[in-house]
């Protein structure tokens, strides 16, 4: 999508904070990081959230989903982490391209807020 900044993130067109990509995925560093380590995972094709994931393009999650361990032992986190995806207004989500954060580094709290 023209007007996505993830989109654009995935192409290499808005910098990012690049710490791995395949040719499925991208993973950057949040702006405005909750934890030492606040990854957000992507996939390259456009995918408005997790309400929009289908059995079409579901395998772009089982293939985040088996990335999203090794490039947490890559950044050093070793006691554990978190995978959030927000999806629509109500779940706070402020980019409407599917992106998983992964959190880690401290211990984390629960509920969320
Ligand atoms: P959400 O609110 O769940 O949609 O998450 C969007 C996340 O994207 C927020 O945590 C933002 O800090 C982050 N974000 C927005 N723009 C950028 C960017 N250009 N580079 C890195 N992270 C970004």
């Amino acid at each position: 999508m023209s007007d996505c900044i993830f989109c654009k993130i995935a192409a290499g067109e808005i910098p990012s904070d690049r710490v791995y990509e395949d040719d499925v995925c991208v993973a950057f560093r949040d702006l405005d990081p909750q934890a030492p380590v606040h990854l957000l995972v992507i996939p390259k094709v456009h995918v408005d959230g997790a309400d929009a994931v289908t059995g079409d393009n579901s395998g772009l999650v089982a293939h985040i989903f088996e990335v999203i361990p090794g490039l947490m032992r890559g950044q050093g986190v070793s006691g554990g982490f978190r995978v959030v995806t927000n999806v629509g207004q109500d779940g706070g989500q402020s980019v409407r391209h599917l992106h998983f954060h992964v959190l880690g580094g401290r211990a984390l709290g629960w509920p969320p807020g």
